[in-house]
């Protein structure tokens, strides 16, 4: 069955897309502050507070908590986790690590969400490839956000950078619309067909979030019914913006 049947995607006005770009200013200067707050030995719930703050400081809501029963405030997931990994003060990052940090900000009702993935201290250099291609990827995505083209366009240039890198790309979880609501529709796959699927407007708004991993693309969540894991143990990257097409080409929300 066709991914694209569904294509009842809410249309934004400019008005309402400059009330995301203040949500999404917000999302992305907690993610900065708490990707800043990465070292050695920190615990991800001291990362998860960082965000937190910077969040509550701007009188603004950490979307994530309590989103479907979450418990935290971002989600920060080291390593083989894929996504949804759950901060806690007994999780801290080592050297060598990477960790994906998705964060979520709701204000005057809409969301801005993006992710990051950085390295603890130095990585290895096939970590720092997974990274340079998953952003590499995010952008050739966002690029494809322009009136005219198809959602199918958007998933095949995202796919298109992590095949030809040779990295597992994550099937199960994908981009999605983004507005009053954190997951609207349509879901945008991270692999996909040039010129198939609906037609892009301006007004949509997409989260655009490629998931690359090392190795294949099989997951499994973890008994915390959360944290998404490779099956084979292989290190995972996320990076994600907030995007809205518009007249004018693509324009990324969750900019500072
Ligand atoms: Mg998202």
């Amino acid at each position: 069955m066709s991914r694209f049947l569904r294509s009842n995607i809410l249309i934004k006005t400019p008005a309402e897309i400059e009330q995301m770009q203040e949500a999404g200013a917000i999302a992305a200067r907690a993610l900065r502050l708490a990707c800043e707050a990465v070292e050695p030995g920190i615990s991800t719930q001291e990362v998860n507070d960082v965000a937190e703050a910077a969040i509550r400081e701007a009188s603004a809501v950490p979307t994530f908590l309590g989103y479907s029963g979450f418990p935290a405030s971002i989600c920060a997931s080291i390593n083989s986790e894929v996504v949804h990994g759950i901060p806690s003060k007994g999780v801290k990052l080592c050297f060598g690590d990477v960790v994906a940090i998705d964060v979520g900000a709701t204000y005057k009702g809409w969301i801005g969400d993006n992710a990051d993935t950085v390295a603890v201290g130095e990585i290895t250099d096939d970590s720092q490839q997974l990274i340079d291609v998953t952003r590499k990827a995010l952008y050739a995505g966002i690029a494809q956000c322009v009136p005219g083209n198809r959602l199918g366009d958007i998933s095949h240039a995202i796919g298109k950078v992590g095949r030809a890198a040779g990295l597992g790309i994550i099937q199960q979880y994908v981009g999605h619309g983004v507005g009053k609501s954190l997951h609207e529709e349509p879901s945008i796959p991270n692999e996909g067909k040039a010129g198939k699927g609906p037609i892009l407007k301006a007004g949509m708004v997409f989260a655009l979030e490629p998931m690359f991993t090392l190795g294949i693309d099989d997951v499994v969540t973890r008994d915390d019914h959360w944290t998404v894991v490779t099956k084979d143990g292989s290190r995972s990257a996320q990076i994600e913006h907030t995007v809205a097409v518009t007249e004018e080409g693509p324009l990324i929300l969750t900019k500072e």
